[in-house]
C-alpha cells in the first residue's frame, strides 16, 4: 500500500502503483505455482510465456513490421552503446566487407557518452555535427538539418546515431529528420527516455534501444528492436575478417543475432523485471495505446512549460521551443539564493525528484508515461505560485 506519488525523477522513475502490486504477488507466488517468478528456470514454460507476452504486447503497441524483431538485453543504455557500435559496424562488415565510418548526431550528454564510448573500444567514428557548437557552447538546441545533411553522402557511414530525448538537457528531437529517412544508411536511436511516449514509424529504424528504467519498468532489461536484414549482416561478418579489419569482437552475451536466436535466454534473463514490463504494457494497451498516452504526455508537458513561460522572468528554460523535451522538463531560477527554497516548498507538497543532473544544476521535471495529469497540474500550480510569491 502507499499515497499516490507525485514523483518527478529522471530515471529509475515512478512506475503505476497496481503494477507493483501485481508484481509483488508474483514475486512470491506466480499464477498459483508456489513459486515466485524469479525463482523458476529462465526456459521454463512459465518464462517463455512471459518472453513472448512481453514480445507480443510491444509489437502490438508500437506497430512493428514483420521486417523486424524484438529482443532483450541485461545491461542498460550504457552497455547498449557499446553492444549497438560493435554489432553495428560488425553489420556493415557483413553487408560491405568494409567497417566504414559510424556518424553521431551530438544533442546532449548521452547522445555523447554514446560516441565516446564507441571510440573507446576503437569503433571508427565521428560526430556528424555537436549541437553545441551552434548554440554558445551549450546543449540545448539541434542545428538545421541543412547544416549538417550534405555531410552524411560525404563517405561510407556504417550507421547514423541519435539520441532521441536527452535526459539530461531536455532536447527532444521532433521527430526523426527527413535527411536521415532519405538517407540509405541505419538509423540507430536511443529512445531509453521516451519510448512508448508517442507514436513513431518503426519501419524507419535499423536499430531502437532503450533501458527500460523510465517508462517501462525496472533497471535492468534493455528493449532492442532491430531489423532482421542487420541481424543476417552481422552474422555475415566472421571474426576472422572482423580482426583482420581490426573490428572490436562484441561479446557472446551482447551478440545480437546469439540472442535472438536464443529468444532473449541464451544466458539467464532477469524474468522478474520482463514481467514488470509485461504488466506496463498491458496497462497501456488497456488505457487505449501509444496514441492516448501521446495525448496525456502532451499535455503534461503543456502544462509544465505554459507555467514556466507565463513566469519567464523567474524562471529560464534553456532549450530551444522546437526541440523541447515532451519527458523531461528542464528548467532554472534567474535569482540566486531561492533553489533549496524551491525544492523544499516542493518537497512539502509531496512533489518529490525535482533536481537537476549534478552537470547541469536547476531543476528537472521528469513525466514519464506512469506520471499523472494530476501530478503535474499540482506541479504547474506549484511552479506559478512560487513564482508569484518570491518575484
Ligand atoms: N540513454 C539515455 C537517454 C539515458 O537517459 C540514460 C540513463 N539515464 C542512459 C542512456 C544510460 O542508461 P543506463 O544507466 O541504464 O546505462
Amino acid at each position: 500500500e502507499r499515497e499516490e506519488p507525485s514523483h518527478f525523477g529522471a530515471g529509475p522513475a515512478q512506475l503505476p502503483t497496481n503494477v507493483l502490486q501485481q508484481a509483488a504477488k508474483d514475486l512470491v507466488n506466480y499464477q498459483g505455482i508456489g513459486l515466485g517468478i524469479g525463482e523458476i528456470s529462465h526456459r521454463s514454460g512459465d518464462a517463455t510465456e512471459v518472453i513472448e507476452s512481453a514480445k507480443a504486447n510491444l509489437r502490438n503497441l508500437m506497430n512493428i513490421p514483420d521486417t523486424h524483431e524484438v529482443f532483450f538485453m541485461q545491461g542498460g543504455g550504457t552497455t547498449g552503446f557499446s553492444s549497438l557500435a560493435t554489432n553495428l559496424t560488425a553489420a556493415h562488415v557483413g553487408k560491405t566487407g568494409s567497417k566504414g565510418t559510424a556518424g553521431y548526431l551530438i544533442t546532449g550528454s548521452w547522445s555523447a557518452k554514446s560516441l565516446e564510448e564507441a571510440q573507446r573500444l576503437g569503433i571508427d567514428s565521428e560526430a556528424i555535427f555537436n549541437a553545441k557548437d551552434f548554440n554558445n557552447g551549450k546543449f540545448g538546441s539541434i542545428p538545421a538539418e541543412s547544416e549538417w545533411a550534405a555531410k552524411l553522402k560525404s563517405k561510407d557511414y556504417s550507421y547514423i546515431y541519435l539520441c532521441e530525448n536527452e535526459t539530461v538537457h531536455g532536447v527532444e528531437w521532433p521527430q526523426l529528420p527527413r535527411a536521415l529517412i532519405d538517407s540509405d544508411v541505419e538509423i540507430v536511436a536511443d529512445l531509453s527516455s521516451d519510448i512508448l511516449s508517442r507514436e513513431i514509424d518503426v519501419s524507419q529504424y535499423g536499430v531502437i534501444m532503450a533501458g527500460a528504467q523510465k517508462n517501462i519498468g525496472l533497471a535492468g532489461l534493455t528493449i532492442y528492436i532491430i531489423k532482421k536484414s542487420i541481424l543476417e549482416n552481422i552474422s555475415s561478418a566472421s571474426l576472422d575478417k572482423l580482426r583482420q579489419l581490426g573490428v572490436p569482437i562484441t561479446p557472446i552475451a551482447f551478440e545480437y543475432p546469439t540472442v535472438v536466436k536464443n529468444n532473449s535466454a541464451y544466458n539467464t534473463i532477469p524474468i522478474f523485471t520482463l514481467h514488470i514490463i509485461d504488466l506496463v504494457l498491458r496497462q497501456i494497451i488497456a488505457k487505449g495505446g501509444v496514441a492516448a498516452q501521446q495525448k496525456e504526455n502532451e499535455l503534461k508537458a503543456e502544462l509544465l512549460y505554459t507555467a514556466l513561460d507565463k513566469y519567464s522572468d523567474f524562471y529560464a528554460v534553456p532549450v530551444a521551443e522546437e526541440c523541447r523535451s515532451k519527458m523531461n522538463v528542464v528548467f532554472t531560477l534567474k535569482k540566486e539564493g531561492l533553489d533549496k527554497k524551491f525544492l523544499d516548498e516542493a518537497a512539502a507538497l509531496k512533489l518529490t525528484g525535482l533536481k537537476g543532473h549534478r552537470s547541469v544544476g536547476g531543476f528537472r521535471a521528469s513525466i514519464y508515461n506512469a506520471v499523472s495529469v494530476e501530478s503535474t497540474k499540482t506541479l504547474a500550480q506549484f511552479i506559478e505560485d512560487f513564482a508569484s510569491k518570491n518575484a
